[in-house]
């Protein structure tokens, strides 16, 4: 199918978008890399009055690590990521993930942003988002607020973005030398959603796991940061008894959602093996890089 009939308009700055978007709220959309936009336009399940192109606004295309974090601007794309973007361990990581996201063609023109702000719950950035507790900056006519992706994800393509807001970008703190990072997931097929996704990094001091991030996607009904599987590694060392441990942890903190291709209780078991094999591979990734 064609999409229904719509107005276009390409935004020279950050200003002249948010005006665009605050015209007409409820009936406008951004144009990132439009790989998920436009499909959803085809099938027709999206019928924006009026697109707002971003992509000729300067300076979103920015990278750049800033004091401890990482500062992604909105028209990075998921290509930008396949060699690592800072020496930090999250270069590493952002790299492992971003060759899992699509094919080359979608990677080249869709953005970790827009991703974002599509909300797709097996998507992987959202998921990297949650494990870090990214700062994502939105835009509005009012000025420039700041959301934590742990409020920002509110449900299935649903999120704490205002209609008139625009994300012009997100930062993502650095993980620190000592960190191993892992990440691994389940799909059907390469151009196909995740069915799970899991991802790990771990710090390692005096043979023990001082601090952790684990995050899941495709395993609730959003981004799933699984706090009781961080909780209990503290302290303990990278042994398999203690990822085993995880491993029924995250089973149980699993929440996933009917879906046609595999069943709710096939994703919980798949959570928590994908939970263990991301937590194995940091442990490598560790002793590798240290
Ligand atoms: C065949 C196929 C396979 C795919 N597989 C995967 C996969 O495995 N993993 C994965 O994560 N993704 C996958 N995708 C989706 C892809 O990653 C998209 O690039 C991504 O979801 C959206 O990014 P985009 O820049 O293309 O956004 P767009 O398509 O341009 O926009 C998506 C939505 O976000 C909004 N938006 C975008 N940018 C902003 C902004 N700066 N401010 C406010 N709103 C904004 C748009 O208005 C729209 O509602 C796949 C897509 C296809 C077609």
């Amino acid at each position: 199918m064609k999409p229904a009939p719509f107005d276009y308009l390409v935004a020279r700055s950050v200003r002249e978008a948010v005006s665009a978007l605050a015209e007409r709220p409820s009936q406008a959309r951004v144009l990132a890399g439009g790989q998920s936009l436009v499909l959803e336009m085809n099938y027709r399940r999206e019928r924006p009055a009026l697109l707002v192109d971003i992509n000729h606004v300067p300076g979103l295309d920015g990278i750049e690590v800033e004091g401890g974090e990482l500062r992604v601007g909105a028209l990075a794309r998921h290509r930008d990521f396949e060699e690592p973007v800072a020496r930090d361990p999250l270069g590493r990581l952002l790299e492992r993930v971003s060759r899992h996201i699509a094919h080359p063609p979608i990677r080249a023109r869709g953005t970790m942003v827009g991703s974002l702000a599509y909300a797709h719950p097996a998507a992987e950035w959202p998921a990297v988002a949650v494990a870090l507790d990214a700062r994502l900056e939105l835009a509005g006519p009012e000025g420039v607020r700041t959301v934590r992706a742990g409020e920002f994800f509110r449900g299935p393509f649903a999120t704490a973005r205002r209609p008139e807001e625009m994300i012009t970008g997100v930062r993502l703190p650095l993980l620190g030398e000592g960190s191993g990072v892992g990440f691994v997931e389940l799909r059907r097929t390469g151009a196909s959603f995740a069915l799970v996704a899991a991802l790990a990094a771990i710090t390692v001091e005096g043979g023990v796991i001082t601090s952790s991030r684990v995050a899941l996607a495709g395993a609730a009904d959003r981004p799933l940061r699984v706090r009781g599987v961080e909780e209990a590694l503290a302290g303990d060392p990278p042994s398999d008894e203690t990822f085993a441990g995880a491993e029924r942890r995250a089973a149980l903190e699993a929440d996933p959602v009917p879906e046609p291709h595999a069943g709710v209780e096939y994703r919980r078991h798949a959570a928590g093996v994908l939970v263990r094999r991301a937590l194995e591979r940091a442990a490598e990734d560790l002793e590798v890089n240290s």
